[in-house]
């Protein structure tokens, strides 16, 4: 999973602030990450923090952290269906 510093990550389950938003401050083997509701500071596994993500905003625009990996072939969509009709 493509993560930088300075990305927003949205998580499935929010901090007991009620934020689900998380400022990446540090990346590693622990990613070091700040609630954007309270402040808080965490230090988390890397496995921990993909499994929680539901999307990552980079720039001011959301991103699908999981599509990344797996990108759409459009391409090929539609050449299957061309040639016929
Ligand atoms: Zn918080």
């Amino acid at each position: 999973m493509d993560i930088r510093v300075g990305d927003r990550l949205k998580l499935k389950k929010p901090h007991p602030c009620g934020s689900y938003l998380w400022l990446t401050l540090r990346i590693g083997m622990d990613f070091r990450v700040r609630c954007e509701g309270c402040g808080h500071e965490v230090m988390l596994p890397r496995e921990k923090v993909e499994k929680r993500i539901r999307r990552v905003i980079r720039d001011g625009v959301e991103i699908n952290p999981n599509a990344a990996g797996n990108p759409l072939k459009p391409s090929e969509a539609e050449t299957k269906r061309s040639g016929r009709e």
